[in-house]
This record gives structure tokens, sequence and C-alpha cells, in this order.
């Protein structure tokens, strides 16, 4: 129906997260009509991220060098780590404003069902991080995602984290997030009374 690299282009966008057919067309037709510089851009912009971030060495959050800015600043509280499924996680954590110290990005959650065991997350890098801390980590917020496998994801770290550090506080985020929801798309508000009201695991 397409020349072959207008359908290239559809195909591409279509396997993007939440693009259907449809949208991936239009799309593909507003990249055709867009100015060349714009499009570039667009193209830059996907090939310099692939190209210069990575993950933070210490907690697996995205990062343009060896550790990301949280763990590069100083002024952030080593002893109190957020444990987060997803990096995108960080975002609406830090736009709270309520939580000054550090991240642990597990890269996803525990699934049995899809085949998404412990050694497929950066778990085991938790427990060596919190057995290692000087100063030793005070409290870990369990911060997965109020789901299935969240919850899950939580009840599994947390019995680990008893047995292994028993002095370290395992916290999880309040209820009043919605449920079956991810944490990527609560309000601010919520997410910070949430974090604030967090309670022990
Ligand atoms: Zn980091």
């Amino acid at each position: 129906l397409y020349a072959p690299p207008v359908q290239r282009l559809i195909t591409e966008l279509g396997k993007l997260p939440g693009i259907g057919q449809r949208t991936a067309q239009r799309l593909a037709f507003h990249i055709l009509r867009a100015d060349a510089d714009d499009a570039n851009a667009l193209a830059d912009a996907i090939r310099e991220v692939k190209e210069r971030i990575g993950l933070c060495e210490v907690c697996f959050n995205l990062a343009d060098g060896p550790r990301c800015r949280v763990c590069l600043d100083e002024r952030r509280d080593a002893t109190v780590i957020c444990v987060v499924e997803e990096p995108g996680d960080v975002i609406p954590i830090e736009r709270t404003h309520e939580f000054p110290g550090r991240y642990h990005v597990l890269g996803g959650a525990l699934s049995p069902i899809d085949g998404v065991d412990p050694d497929d997350l950066k778990i085991a890098p938790l427990y060596a991080r919190v057995e290692r801390a000087d100063p030793p980590v005070r409290e870990v917020v369990l911060a997965t995602n109020p789901t299935t496998t969240g919850e899950a994801t939580a009840l599994h770290i947390a019995a680990a984290l008893r047995e292994r550090a028993a002095g370290v506080a395992v916290t999880r985020l309040a209820s009043g997030l919605p449920v079956g929801a991810d944490l990527e798309y609560a309000d601010e508000v919520t997410l910070g009374k949430a974090l604030a009201g967090r309670r022990a695991l």
C-alpha cells in the first residue's frame, strides 16, 4: 500500500506502547510533512539516548555516566533507599519532593507466569548494597507498583531483608494509590501522601 520506507516507519512507530496501526499512520504522515530539521531532531534524539544513556552502576536508574544524578548528589540521604520497578517510577517520586533518599531500580517486577524470576531483576544487587552500606541503611521503602506483581515483589524483598539485614526498617507506601495502576500515573499529591504515610511491612 505504501512505499517501503513509509511502511517501515509505520511499522516501527506501531511497536511503541499505546500506538495502534491508525495512530502509527497518523504519526508517520506527520513526520513526512514535518521540516527535515524537525524530523532529523527526532531521529537524533532517539539515537542519542540509545548511545549515551545507560544504567547507574549503583542504583540502576538511568544515567548519562557511570552514576545517576541522585547517586552523585551528596546531599541525598544514603541511609534511606526507595525501591522502584522502573526508571520511569523515579520521576513521579522526585516530583513529590517528599523523598530525600536514594533509589534502587529493579528493572521490573516478579512474575512467575511471565518467567520473571528474582535473578532477572536487580534484587541481589539490592541486598549486597544494603549489607555493605557505610553508613548503614536505616530504611528500605518498597515503592513497587500497587499491582499483583508489584505487591508480590515487595513481599519477597521484605522477607529476604528481614533475614539478611535485621536492623533495617522495611516500609511500603501507604495505601491510597489507585490499585492496579502504575506509580508512573499517580499524581504528585496522592504519591506524596503515600510516601509520607509509609508503614512497616
Ligand atoms: Zn544511581
